[in-house]
């Protein structure tokens, strides 16, 4: 089916008659007759499409609904600026929000190629402002609520990062006052309705302010009574954590020692990490996102399956010793001498329990550092769009929200800078650039408000979940 405009749209939903169930959180005499018709048609609408089967319904929200509810964001300020369509086109793409521009990780296969983050200047910001982060889920429960249903209908969860560890991603207000990654979250969902991915490869145990935010965040998580918002609390396993790719190149340089030394030293790193996230094992959320190279692919050595595994029973085995002492100390998370056994084992069971994913990765960073030949980078290179018009197009192009409101996209693949800004008060200033592979040409204003000119809906038919891993 194919609705090419405005008044299809309305002829169409004309022939359904369902009865309006939404409270406005605005009392109705606020807004405009033509604005309260309008949205008695959107939510009529949104009623049909819950019924329909294998729509994707993000392109009729994205496409079809805009034109004719302008006006609607009236007085919004995070909207400011932006039409119902650009609004829209926001709405139902919104997938990374970037908190914080920048990763302490800086992992050899990031996608997103996380570096660490800059120092904040006076027209440089790397970390989102309270206001904004504020401003920005305020603004969309008011136009979900003054539309009457969720505007983001894309099964993937969202993410609070673009290139950034969980365990880095907090706000700090004005009045010094931390917001922990846990409040910002349940406000997400609060706005749109969807789950939220916690993932970390990790913090350094020297780290004493990340240590202290992960052992809040534990406790608050592992000991809540409903964690709805929360899609999955995922520990990265992998052989590209910086250290662990250091270690391999002084070995190919024959400097051992060194080598063991940074081994070891990441070992402890790990097992502190799965010590102190213990709690999440029986919150049933728990998972761990395994890559390696195959152990027969070019250039595996140091990041094949097997090396995957010598590098977790190290861990495995560090985490024992941690275990231990805190039985013959403080007892804060091993009480009773079985435990030990106990959560080893269900570590072990489900680090292995999909086995590891060998599937190339498709990081530009990682194709730089590895043989032009290798199967990752032909990979990477075959599923470029190349194009802002085909990115767009896609379901599986998602929106990236940068602290200064930017807003941009990526396939995974590829990315593109568009138009849109949100009305930050940051709005002005710097930020990290896009990654991966950001295409020189951009996704204009006329390609976003053009879009139902060009989108075929059969096109769109998607058959559920992405693997998202
Ligand atoms: S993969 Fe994740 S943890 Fe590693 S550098 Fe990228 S954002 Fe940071």
């Amino acid at each position: 089916m194919r609705l090419q405009n405005t008044n299809t749209y309305n002829s169409f939903i004309n022939q359904y008659s369902f009865k309006s169930c939404i409270k406005y959180r605005q009392t109705p005499e606020k807004l405009s007759k033509k604005t309260l018709q309008l949205i008695n048609k959107v939510q009529e609408y949104n009623v049909y499409l819950k019924e329909q089967e294998g729509i994707n319904p993000i392109y009729f929200v994205a496409c079809y609904m805009p034109k004719a509810l302008e006006g609607i964001q009236k007085g919004i300020s995070v909207f400011k600026g932006l039409n119902m369509t650009e609004i829209s086109f926001v709405l139902a793409h919104i997938n990374e929000i970037g908190v914080l521009r920048g990763c302490f990780n800086n992992c050899a296969h990031c996608y997103a190629e996380g570096s660490y983050p800059k120092r904040e200047t006076t027209d440089y910001i790397s970390r989102m402002s309270w206001k904004d982060y504020k401003d920005l889920t305020d603004g969309i429960k008011e136009i979900n609520d003054r539309l009457g249903c969720i505007t983001r209908y894309t099964p993937i969860p969202i993410m609070l990062f673009h290139d950034s560890d969980c365990s880095q991603v907090y706000i700090k207000d004005g009045r010094g006052k931390i917001h922990s990654w846990t409040e910002l979250a349940k406000m997400m969902y609060d706005a749109t309705k969807a789950d939220v991915i916690f993932s970390t490869a990790g913090w350094y145990k020297n780290d004493k302010a990340a240590q202290q935010r992960m052992e809040q965040y534990v406790k608050e998580m592992s000991e809540a009574d409903n964690l709805d918002y929360l899609y999955h609390f995922a520990i990265s396993a992998n052989p590209y954590h910086t250290m662990h790719h250091k270690a391999v190149q002084l070995m190919k340089e024959g400097k051992y020692d060194k080598a063991k030394f940074i081994i070891q030293q990441d070992a402890e790193r790990m097992a502190n990490v799965l010590f102190t996230v213990t709690p999440m094992l029986k919150t049933g959320k728990f998972k761990f996102i395994t890559r390696a190279m195959s152990n027969d692919s070019k250039n595996s050595e140091g990041f094949s399956a097997n090396d995957l595994k010598a590098i977790w029973r190290h861990y495995f085995k560090e985490l024992r010793k941690l275990y231990e002492n805190d039985f013959r100390t403080n007892q804060k998370i091993i009480k009773k001498r079985e435990d030990i056994n106990l959560y080893i084992d269900k570590y072990r069971k489900e680090l292995y329990r999909k086995g590891i994913n060998t599937e190339p990765v498709v990081a530009e960073r990682l194709s730089k550092i590895y043989d032009k030949e290798d199967s990752a980078v032909a990979f990477t290179k075959e599923n470029l769009f190349n194009s802002p018009l085909k990115a767009i197009k896609s379901p599986y192009c998602y929106g990236i929200i940068s602290p200064n409101g930017e807003f941009d996209m990526t396939t995974y693949f590829d990315s593109y800078k568009t138009p849109i800004k949100l009305n930050f008060e940051n709005k002005n200033k710097r930020t990290a650039p896009i990654s991966p592979n950001l295409n020189s040409e951009p996704i204009t204003k006329e390609m976003i408000n053009d879009l139902d000119s060009y989108i075929d809906t059969a096109y769109f038919k998607t058959n559920g979940e992405q693997d998202i891993n």
